[in-house]
């Protein structure tokens, strides 16, 4: 058990994409435990593995809250095989203590990944809950793309992150994403 360092914006290595895991070893179980540690340790709903400076794919998410128990979730070679629908979504980032920004997120995901175990499962995030936002960001962090990427208004973006002295937003960065455009202004 061990609480990581994290990585934050404006740090490289955040924006590399991470490597497939070929085996669930014994070395990607530590990472998850890591993971997890370090996610609750920071009170967070979800934590990828390039936070913590390995380039895996690998992320796990936790969505329970008050007295819930705790519903630890763990996604190894994560593929996201069906979206649709459109939300915007207030978001924060362990990488990005204290900034919050509107993004804009599918409504609904369908991913497939392998669990703990080595096991593949299919799971769904519906109607623009919190997993289905969660999962929509901690999947991004696999290919070095950041919340702020799927900024609604980026110089609202740059307000926050300039007020928590972070970079600004990365410009070159910053996603088209029509459909999703599309989808929001059908509202
Ligand atoms: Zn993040």
């Amino acid at each position: 058990m061990a609480i990581k360092k994290l990585v934050f914006y404006g740090e490289k290595s955040l924006r590399e994409p991470s490597k497939e895991v070929h085996k669930v070893s014994q070395k990607i179980k530590t990472l998850v435990q890591d993971l997890l540690d370090t996610m609750y340790a920071e009170n967070g709903v979800g934590l990828a593995a390039p936070q913590i400076g390995e380039q895996y794919r690998v992320f796990v998410i936790d969505v329970s809250s008050g007295n819930e128990p705790l519903n630890p979730m763990v996604f190894i070679n994560p593929k996201i095989i069906k979206k649709s629908g459109a939300v915007v979504s207030h978001e924060g980032c362990l990488s990005f203590p204290e900034a919050y920004t509107d993004v804009k997120r599918y409504a609904n995901v369908l991913v497939k990944a392998l669990d703990i175990h080595g096991k593949p499962f299919v799971l769904e995030g519906k109607d623009g809950t919190l997993l289905a936002r969660a999962i929509q960001h901690e999947y991004d962090h696999l290919d070095g793309v950041l919340f702020i990427d799927h900024s609604i208004n980026r110089f609202d973006a740059d307000k926050a992150l300039k007020e928590h002295n972070l970079p600004p937003v990365e410009i070159e960065k910053l996603l088209n994403e029509p459909d999703l455009d599309e989808a929001l202004a059908n509202d």
